[in-house]
């Protein structure tokens, strides 16, 4: 099956969501247009010159991007400049450009959990909550012979998720309805100006506000009246949060050195800073975020947490880091092309669902502006 552009991103937005993303983050199609067949899509972690060059040696239609290629407004389109020139080739060249950024480090799981499995330790919170969506509870009162469909049906999109661990929860209880169809009512049940009697279920679930819209289309699917009765309320108990950055335990403590050790054999790297005030600690407690999340060191902190993992550390924060007691280690932003290839796997997990015709690429250039000598 040949597959649009549009069509691969609106799989990828239902895991990775836009509205996920950091206030202000350029997020979504930023080159090009999705609106046509697409047979090559390359990931990459930035949009360089070198990367572009390979996109039009192999003959790509899509790129996916961490790192948004525009990130500030640019005020000219003038060829001289490399980077502007990068985004006229990629014009010229009928390639499309989509940056998926700081969703792809908030969405669960996503980024910083797949460090936090690399380092062989499960992620059980963020460190900096980004996003809260309300809870709501679905009251609906349905025909006994229409209650098992509905409750799958609803299932199927996440209603009655409960936590990580529960799924398909309701509650139901059966009784009598009664109604009088008047006017130009057409009932699915009894007849006009006459009072009606049906055994009913009153079934009640928890959804998330995020797929409210879907729970009316299945719930007016389904349901075999011409005017179901239901409510709907926002609940004060429950709430949907999404956090940047994870926190998580190793299963034993472990000295300072030896998990710095580590760090540097999980992510390949030739070195990495170290901030700490003593190296003759022991740690268990271990906060993570990728690329640049010295922002949210204190959050680590009252987190509870004895190493933040997080690059492009600044000289001055990293004196407050050590004089707030928090041994931080800088692998540096570039441990973030992890992405490209989960990514890809899980591109081609979805092109295999779908049995989608179009091939996944990783890009093989190395977009590491630093260099360890
Ligand atoms: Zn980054």
């Amino acid at each position: 099956m040949s597959l649009t552009g549009y069509d691969f991103i609106k799989r990828l937005e239902s895991y990775c969501p836009p509205f996920l993303a950091e206030k202000g983050d350029p997020v979504g199609l930023h080159i090009g247009s999705l609106n046509r067949p697409i047979k090559r899509v390359m990931m990459t972690l930035d949009v360089r010159p070198e990367v572009v060059k390979e996109a039009i040696e192999k003959d790509v239609d899509l790129i996916v991007a961490k790192h948004p290629p525009i990130f500030r407004p640019i005020k000219r389109l003038v060829t001289d400049d490399f980077q502007t020139k990068m985004y006229a080739d990629l014009l010229k060249n009928d390639i499309a450009v989509y940056a998926a950024h700081t969703n792809m480090d908030i969405v669960n799981p996503g980024l910083n959990d797949w460090f936090l499995d690399m380092l062989e330790i499960k992620s059980f919170d963020f460190i900096t909550k980004t996003h809260s969506f309300d809870y709501k509870k679905l009251v609906v009162y349905v025909p006994r012979s229409h209650s098992q469909l509905l409750r799958d049906a609803l299932a199927k999109i996440g209603v009655g998720q409960i936590g990580e661990n529960y799924e398909a929860c309701s509650f139901t209880q059966t009784g009598i309805g009664r109604f009088k169809p008047i006017n130009n009512a057409k009932p699915y049940i009894g007849e006009k100006e006459i009072i009606e009697e049906v055994e009913e279920d009153r079934i009640e679930f928890v959804f998330s506000e995020l797929i409210e819209k879907e729970v009316m289309t299945i719930l007016h699917q389904i349901h075999p009246y011409e005017e179901p009765a239901f409510d709907i309320f926002t609940l004060d108990n429950l709430k949907q949060e999404f956090g940047i950055g994870r926190i998580g335990k190793l299963n034993e403590p472990m000295e300072l050195m030896d998990f710095v050790k580590k760090v540097k054999q999980t992510f390949h790297l030739d070195g990495l800073r170290l901030v700490t005030d003593t190296k003759n600690k022991t740690i268990q407690t271990v906060a993570i975020c990728g690329g640049s999340g010295e922002k949210f060191y204190k959050d680590a902190i009252k987190k509870q947490a004895d190493v933040y993992i997080t690059g492009d550390v600044y000289y001055h924060t990293a004196h407050d880091m050590i004089e707030d007691k928090l041994t931080v280690i800088d692998p540096g932003h570039y441990i973030e092309e992890v992405c490209k290839v989960k990514f890809v796997e899980m591109f081609n997990q979805w092109k295999a669902e779908n049995g989608w015709d179009v091939s996944f690429i990783i890009s093989e250039t190395n977009t590491n502006p630093f260099e360890f000598i």
